[in-house]
């Protein structure tokens, strides 16, 4: 049969190289597979018009039929926007517009008969739709039809005639050239256990759905695929890990360890970093090497559950890091560690981008000879100039920045294979992890330290200022301090850093008596510590900022975190940012302060933070909301997931099913070798060749 992947799509008609060089830039589609598995994100039952009193929350794309009431104006600036009355007998609906108004007026009459397009969205007890598509009844033959697949397309791919429509095209010539087959990915055996339709079938139904029912069973199957390949691959990195690789044994609790934890923890540990402490321990004793994932949530403890691992290597005689994904965060903890460790004889060094050259070069010499045993730094640790003398252990506070790629430069600088401890303080759904760190074992501290009192969340409207005033000049009264915070979202920094300006007026005016201090990402560096000093000593109450406090501050002091503009924020971020408060004794509040207007999306997620404080549950709230691709930072961290059609939100009982059959396979036959399994071999094969290497360390 043809390979797929090594034809490109230039040698269909009417594919160019100029057609194909955007549609490689703009969709990643270079091969004819590519171009197969560019699935549709959404298909239209065009078939079918719906009425007006049929509408319900969470619809479709539908289409109705029916006549303009009135066109009317409304709101200014950003919320200026048209609203055409619209109505099929059966009831009335908003059609709404803010971009194009004049056009729309002009366009459309009053009492014309018209098919409408869109999706209606939910505004408390009443439905509109923004941006509808709008046809004369006399398009009704053109327009109306089965199921639609629309493809996704860019401005750019857009501009050269590749809309939605071409692509369905190009799928069309395609398939017909390969006569309609193509070759199959999965083994009779698995297709007939977990009951899916074959890939011919599924490539077919999803480009070119007969029926829904049809094309439900085409995404199964390829969500299945997706899935399973990815299964197979962790599953078999891990067991190749777990028989192959030789693990450092740490068999010693000796002098640093002993006396730390006797003389200088000025604490308990909590049972939840006891527990992990011991699956660590039997990790570091079992002669297999340890790739570990350690979450918890903000301040439950992780920094000092990282130190004692540490110390334990250095017992061991073995030297250890910590790899921070900013220099904030890797000042931090090198401060964090000093701090416990004050007094105690050993040699720890920091080692960022700013360490100075002359500096450095002496801390690289004594990285060299192991007169250090503990080094805390960023991506500079995995620079090639940096050789350790013996290093046993690898931690890597990830909060989703590190690819897995940079983790392995850490591991290839060594002889041998050092322990692997990634932290995450950003909590990851059951899901994600097994998708991400399926090959790892987790470990979880679920308790926070003793004596925190968790933190107390309201929602308030913008609308109802005093109250919120009135509230803070308690709090401050009573000798705390209060952060609030603006949005900062890329595209809209203009108006976001105005709002903060704006803000920080109104605050100077209303609390008079009290100092108001403020920083943003534009300050430079020593205003901005100048800012953020005066606040950390107390002179100021107020300490106004856009999101760069999201990492890396802490004042027990502060009660209150004031988040302004609540409703653009992530679930995860706001719960980061909530996290900065509630660190010493006394009650703290997070105040989330919206809009009146939201809709029951928004108003939803604004609902699970008054009511949850679990980090975890959260996060699956979130995932469950908005899907994977837009867990913070998530995509742009290169966590090594594209995702072509599942969707981890959503599809996480597909995923344990493709896990289990995954597994299933590989108990039987741990090195597909056998001869029915040699189409599963190959085509992990394929898929992870680039992945391969750095696969084996986590
Ligand atoms: P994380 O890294 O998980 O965000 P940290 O290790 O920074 O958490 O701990 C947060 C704070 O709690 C620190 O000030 C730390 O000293 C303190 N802490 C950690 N463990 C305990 C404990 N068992 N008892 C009391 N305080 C603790
Ligand atoms: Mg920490």
């Amino acid at each position: 049969m043809l390979d797929l992947d090594k034809r490109s799509v230039t040698y269909l008609a009417g594919v160019g190289p100029k057609k194909a060089e955007i549609l490689r830039k703009e969709a990643n589609i270079s091969s004819y597979e590519d171009l197969l598995y560019y699935f549709p994100y959404k298909y239209i039952d065009r078939s079918r018009f719906y009425k007006v009193v049929e509408i319900r929350g969470n619809m479709p794309y539908i289409q109705l039929k029916g006549r303009f009431l009135s066109f009317e104006t409304l709101g200014e600036g950003r919320t200026r926007r048209m609203i055409g009355r619209f109505t099929d007998g059966t009831g009335i609906i908003d059609l709404v517009w803010f971009r194009g108004l004049a056009y729309v007026k002009e366009k459309y009459s009053i009492g014309k008969e018209y098919i409408v397009f869109g999706k209606p969205t939910e505004f408390g007890q009443t439905y509109n739709i923004p941006h509808p598509d709008i046809d004369p009844i006399e398009n009704q033959d053109q327009v109306t039809g089965g199921l639609t697949p629309y493809y996704p397309t860019t401005e750019k791919m857009k501009k050269s005639f590749l809309n939605s429509r071409a692509i369905q095209n190009y799928q069309y010539a395609l398939l017909k050239s390969l006569e309609w087959r193509v070759q199959e990915t999965l083994t009779p055996e698995i297709l007939r256990k977990a009951g899916m339709v074959s890939l011919t079938e599924a490539i077919r139904q999803i480009h070119f759905p007969e029926s829904a029912e049809k094309l439900q069973k085409a995404q199964l199957r390829l969500k299945f695929d997706e899935l399973f390949y990815i299964q197979l691959n962790i599953l078999r990195t891990a067991s190749f890990r777990k028989t192959k690789l030789q693990g450092l044994v740490f068999p010693v609790v000796g002098n640093y360890f002993n006396t730390f934890y006797k003389d200088y923890l000025p604490f308990e540990l909590t049972n939840a970093q006891k527990r992990v402490m011991r699956e660590i321990r039997k990790d570091m004793g079992s002669g297999r090497q340890m790739n570990r994932l350690l979450q918890g949530d903000v301040g439950s403890g992780k920094t000092l559950v990282a130190l004692l691992c540490m110390l334990l290597a250095a017992d061991n005689n073995y030297q250890a890091c910590i790899m921070a994904p900013t220099e904030i965060l890797a000042n931090q903890h090198y401060a964090t560690i000093m701090n416990f460790l004050q007094g105690m004889d050993i040699k720890v060094a920091l080692l960022t981008g700013s360490t100075k050259k002359k500096v450095r070069n002496e801390l690289l010499l004594a990285i060299a000879s192991g007169e250090i045993k503990i080094v805390i730094g960023t991506h500079a640790l995995i620079e090639d100039a940096v050789m350790f003398h013996s290093l046993g252990l690898a931690i890597i506070d990830e909060q989703h920045r590190f690819g897995v790629e940079q983790r392995s430069r850490l591991w290839k600088k060594n002889r041998q294979v050092p322990h692997v401890l990634v932290m995450t303080a950003t909590p990851i759904p059951r899901t994600l992890a097994m998708t991400l760190y399926g090959d790892l074992d987790v470990s979880v501290i679920d308790e926070l330290p003793p004596g925190r009192k968790p933190v107390q969340t309201l929602h308030r409207y913008d609308n109802k200022k005093a109250e919120l005033f009135d509230f803070l000049r308690k709090e401050i009264k009573a000798g705390r301090q209060v952060y609030v915070v603006y949005p900062l979202i890329e595209g809209s920094e203009k108006v976001d850093y105005k709002n903060l300006e704006e803000g920080f007026e109104v605050f100077k005016d209303v609390f008079p008596e009290y100092t108001v201090c403020m920083v943003h990402g534009k300050m430079k560096a020593a205003d901005k510590d100048a800012e953020m000093q005066k606040f950390i000593t107390g002179e100021a109450q107020i300490l106004m900022a856009t999101t760069v406090i999201e990492v890396g501050v802490n004042v027990p002091n502060a009660t209150v975190m004031v988040i302004e503009s609540a409703e653009r924020f992530g679930l995860s971020q706001l719960h980061q940012l909530r996290g900065r408060v509630g660190r010493g004794s006394d009650q703290s509040y997070c105040v989330l302060v919206s809009s009146y207007k939201l809709s029951n999306e928004t108003r939803k997620r604004l609902e699970i933070m008054v009511n949850s404080n679990n980090g975890f549950d959260i996060a699956e709230a979130d995932l469950r909301l908005r899907g994977h691709g837009d867990l913070d930072g998530t995509r742009q961290s290169g966590t090594g997931i594209d995702l072509k059609i599942a969707n981890l939100g959503a599809d996480g009982q597909i995923l344990q099913y493709a896990r289990n059959i995954a597994q299933e396979v590989l108990d039987a036959d741990p090195d597909l070798s056998s001869g029915q399994n040699r189409v599963l071999k190959e085509r992990v094969e394929k898929l992870f060749a680039r992945k391969i290497n750095w696969g084996l360390i986590s």
